[in-house]
């Protein structure tokens, strides 16, 4: 028997095709976003101790409250910004999750959702498989500036959310106050949602700050945010992470959250909760992408592609125009199979494939990998 897809266009991730291969060709794997270092032992220890210690029944349905507790301590260290920990944080499977059950709560068939591209894979499909649609803000490499009185023209009656992501995944660049401002104005008075995907808020570089949606005040109240420990922590397999928004967005989530997971790895949620109450643990990460940053840098600065340092996220972008004007997709199988290094095409993530000849790289790496990277990334 067949059946009308729901979602008919949509097949394997990049992320999972570009592993395979890196796999299958035994190349350096920079392509889908991980570390290929070990997550920390101190944690790794605290979640042992959290099993062996009885936390191996079912979590309260929003979050040990330990963990909820230390987030919302996190959002007023860092912001001064305040989230009840029982009513305004929910604990989830990875920011995907939180992700799609953000739009299955809030969006009805017909209801439009703005998303800027190249976006990250997971915001159409949720949107789809609702019954939404999404309006496209397609942005321009290699700066990805937004066009506020574009924006401005494509909200309206229909617009039901507001998809913003920075530090941004694919292009590693970040959204400035200006950007948030605008978006707060554009929005005021409204009855948009918006949706700040922040997994990448602890890893900002050259001093610049991070401008959460919870730093601007009217923003705020119609905000979620979301956010990803596999990111902080480097150990995406984990997939925990959380999102917060105030009581009244957050009670309506709770509703699907309940019956879509309910509640999620007890004994992760209590190790993550006593590693936070050092922050440090998260505080450290922007020097310590930095590095890993500028050493890959500095290592590819005579090689024949051109970039423009990240400034957020463990990514890289780099432009390849002046070696081939190849589809980006099958630069990037060439590049895995031929010269034994794995990327992510960006093309992928754009407006009808728009291709642009730029490739992402994942620095989340040792510094051993980077330098090999290096190595083949100047000999192309
Ligand atoms: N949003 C962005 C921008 C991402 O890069 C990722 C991948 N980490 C996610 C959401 C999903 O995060 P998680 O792995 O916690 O589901
Ligand atoms: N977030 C990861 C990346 O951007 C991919 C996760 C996945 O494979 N879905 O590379």
């Amino acid at each position: 028997m067949q059946h009308l897809s729901k979602l008919p266009d949509v097949s394997t991730t990049i992320f999972t095709i570009m592993s395979g291969l890196a796999n299958e060709h035994r190349a350096l794997n920079l392509s889908q976003g991980f570390p290929n270092y070990p997550s920390s032992k101190k944690l790794n220890n605290l979640v042992t101790n959290a099993m062996n210690n009885g936390y191996n029944q079912y979590a309260p349905m929003a979050g040990n409250l330990d963990l909820l507790l230390a987030i919302s301590n996190k959002y007023q260290l860092l912001y001064e910004s305040t989230y009840h920990p029982e009513k305004e944080i929910t604990v989830t499977a990875g920011a995907t999750q939180a992700i799609y059950t953000i739009v299955s709560a809030f969006i009805r068939p017909n209801d439009e959702v703005l998303i800027f591209k190249p976006a990250y894979d997971c915001y159409e499909p949720a949107v789809e498989v609702n019954g939404g649609k999404t309006i496209p803000i397609q942005l321009f490499a290699p700066d990805y500036k937004v066009d506020w009185s574009e924006v401005a023209s494509k909200i309206s009656s229909r617009t039901k959310m507001v998809m913003i992501n920075s530090p941004h995944n694919p292009s590693g660049t970040i959204w400035s106050k200006d950007d948030m401002l605008q978006l707060q104005k554009l929005t005021k008075g409204t009855n948009i949602i918006v949706l700040s995907d922040e997994v990448y808020e602890h890893i900002v570089f050259d001093g610049e700050q991070h401008q959460s949606a919870c730093l601007f005040e009217d923003l705020k109240q119609r905000s979620f945010i979301t956010a990803s420990f596999g990111k902080t922590f480097h150990n995406t397999g984990w997939k925990i992470g959380y999102c917060c928004a105030p009581d009244y967005l957050m009670s309506e989530f709770r509703k699907v959250h309940q019956f879509n997971v309910f509640s999620v790895h007890h004994p992760a949620q209590k190790g993550i909760a006593d590693y936070m109450l050092d922050a440090e643990t998260y505080l450290g990460l922007n020097s310590f992408f930095q590095q890993k940053r500028d050493l890959f840098l500095s290592l590819i600065s005579e090689s024949r592609f051109k970039f423009k340092p990240s400034k957020g996220t463990y990514f890289q972008v780099l432009d390849y125009s002046e070696i081939t004007d190849k589809y980006d997709v099958d630069f990037a199988k060439q590049l895995t199979k031929d010269f034994g290094i794995a990327s992510i095409p960006l093309s992928v993530f754009n407006e009808n494939d728009k291709d642009d000849k730029v490739l992402r790289f994942c620095f989340a790496k040792t510094d051993d990998t980077l330098v090999k990277a290096a190595e083949i990334l100047n000999r192309i």
